[in-house]
């Protein structure tokens, strides 16, 4: 640290992104990330709009906007575009939490919110998970700030129901709550069909995982008319141009290729399922996945020996140094030649363990 260093940002412990290895190739189950690439149509709308890069790209996103208002069936004014949904994410915390409007999440969740709430310097009210990792929606009624709920939630893969999501949204009249939806196209429920309903719905979604888009770094949040105003007024007072215009016809590209996406969330919802059965009959507990990811743990071996032992043989997982979390990994479903990988590994671990 410099000795210029902010006073008020010294003590910010930063986020921790998952490895991107340069050095070898590995099978990548740590970040989330889709197995397919990009869809062909999002590629050359790129490809196209890199001839145009002299200029600026444009700061409303308009086609997309229509486009994406036009699938959804919303009202343009009623969406925003971001940098991936982490930036949308950073917006909302500016827009709706202050010295007096704490943030409200799970204790165990997206690791972001905590790291914003911070580089704000505005209280984390963090709430204890079940026994089985879920969310007690009751913990939640008439919340003390602005609620972030990732739902599924990261990284146990749970799923509320949208009726879940209705009793928090009327049970906190005078809170926003904003619920991340970046796993949701993987067998989830939208909230974004209550937003005319509820005035305090701020819905956030992804390109990165279901699309195929994670370095294009593209998200969007829905929400009410006055919301979604609320985060212009923030983006245009840091970056307006914060989509890059290839990104931005990318984006266009992917919604106008919907089979491609449906047909990639299909695939890994099919091994997701034969993962989570492999596992379990090696004796893993698997948490019920709405994700692209599963949490798994095996009692004779801790989520930290599993990820080493796993990277030794050229497979990343995640794992996270957290008291509850310890005896677990965090895995994303890749393609079905990689969970046969991913598997034959583990069962050569567990050979060894013996
Ligand atoms: N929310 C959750 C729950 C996530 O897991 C992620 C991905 N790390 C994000 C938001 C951010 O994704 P992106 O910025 O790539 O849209």
């Amino acid at each position: 640290m410099s000795r210029y260093f902010s006073e008020k940002l010294k003590d910010l412990t930063p986020y921790v992104p998952g490895e991107q290895p340069q050095e070898r190739q590995y099978i990548k189950l740590n970040t989330n990330e889709s197995p397919f690439p990009a869809s062909p149509k999002a590629i050359a709308y790129a490809n196209e709009a890199a001839k145009q890069l002299q200029l600026y790209s444009d700061p409303e996103c308009t086609a997309l906007t229509n486009k994406m208002a036009q699938l959804q069936g919303v009202k343009p004014a009623q969406v925003i575009f971001g940098n991936g949904s982490d930036e949308i994410l950073l917006l909302a915390f500016n827009a709706f939490c202050d010295q007096k409007t704490p943030a409200v999440f799970p204790d165990i969740t997206y690791g972001f919110y905590k790291v914003f709430a911070e580089l704000m310097g505005v209280r984390a009210l963090q709430i204890p998970l079940k026994e089985d990792f879920s969310i007690d929606i009751a913990d939640y009624r008439q919340a003390e700030g602005t609620i972030f709920i990732a739902n599924p939630n990261a990284p146990t893969g749970k799923l509320l129901t949208l009726g879940d999501i209705e009793e928090i949204l009327k049970s906190n009249p005078n809170n926003v709550v904003v619920i991340d939806e970046a796993y949701i196209d993987f067998g989830g429920e939208s909230a974004v069909a209550l937003i005319d309903r509820y005035s305090n719905l701020l819905v956030t979604q992804t390109f990165s995982k279901s699309r195929s888009l994670a370095g294009g770094r593209l998200g969007m949040a829905f929400g009410n008319e006055a919301l979604i105003a609320d985060l212009r007024t923030v983006k245009y007072s840091m970056n307006p141009y914060n989509v890059n215009s290839m990104t931005m016809a990318a984006g266009l590209g992917a919604l106008e290729d919907q089979s491609y996406t449906l047909s990639n969330c299909e695939t890994i919802m099919n091994n997701r399922s034969y993962t989570t059965k492999e596992l379990r009959k090696l004796g893993f507990t698997v948490l019920d996945s709405m994700t692209n990811f599963v949490m798994t743990g095996h009692p004779g071996i801790s989520g930290e020996e599993l990820y080493t032992a796993l990277k030794q043989r050229g497979i990343l997982v995640r794992y996270f140094d957290s008291d509850r979390l310890r005896p677990y990994v965090r895995m994303t479903i890749g393609t079905k030649d990689q969970m046969d990988a991913m598997l034959s590994a583990v069962k050569e671990i567990l050979e060894v363990q013996k």
